[in-house]
């Protein structure tokens, strides 16, 4: 699914191709114990989905792009909620015409590369949802 190595705080991971991203790196995190981190990476992706969220109504509109896309940023955190790895992960993916499409990332087909950084935390951030914005917020 995934390779890694490590400096200091800094794992190095390189997702396998045709992996899906977002349950490669909650995996990742799962098996090294990692509550919270920072996440930031590149690579590139045959599909995505992303996902807006409307304030207005509080209901998410999502997106699905079937084709080939370089991430040109990937960028999150990872917490906790119910003691499971909590993904927040948002992206950029640069088209072939060169312009971009970005939102909430729900999940990538990796094809091609998919280095990716997570910088472990010391602090163990939790969540919970929050009526007013329909959000799970960190919970301090
Ligand atoms: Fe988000």
């Amino acid at each position: 699914m995934y390779k890694f190595t490590q400096s200091g705080d800094t794992y190095v991971v390189s997702i396998n191709n045709h992996e899906e991203l977002v349950a490669a790196l909650a995996q990742f995190c799962t098996d090294q114990g990692i509550l919270a981190a920072r996440i930031d990476g590149i690579g590139a992706v045959s599909s995505a989905t992303l996902r807006f969220l409307d304030p207005a109504t509080k209901k998410y509109v999502d997106g699905t792009f079937d084709e080939q896309m370089e991430i040109a940023a990937l960028v999150g955190n990872v917490s906790q909620k119910d003691g499971k790895v909590y993904m927040h992960l948002h992206a950029t993916f640069g088209r072939r015409d060169y312009t971009s499409i970005a939102g909430h990332l729900l999940c990538a087909r990796i094809n091609g590369a998919g280095e990716v950084f997570v910088t472990r935390l010391s602090c163990t951030p939790g969540r919970r949802f929050d009526e007013e914005t329909g959000l799970n917020l960190y919970q301090f």
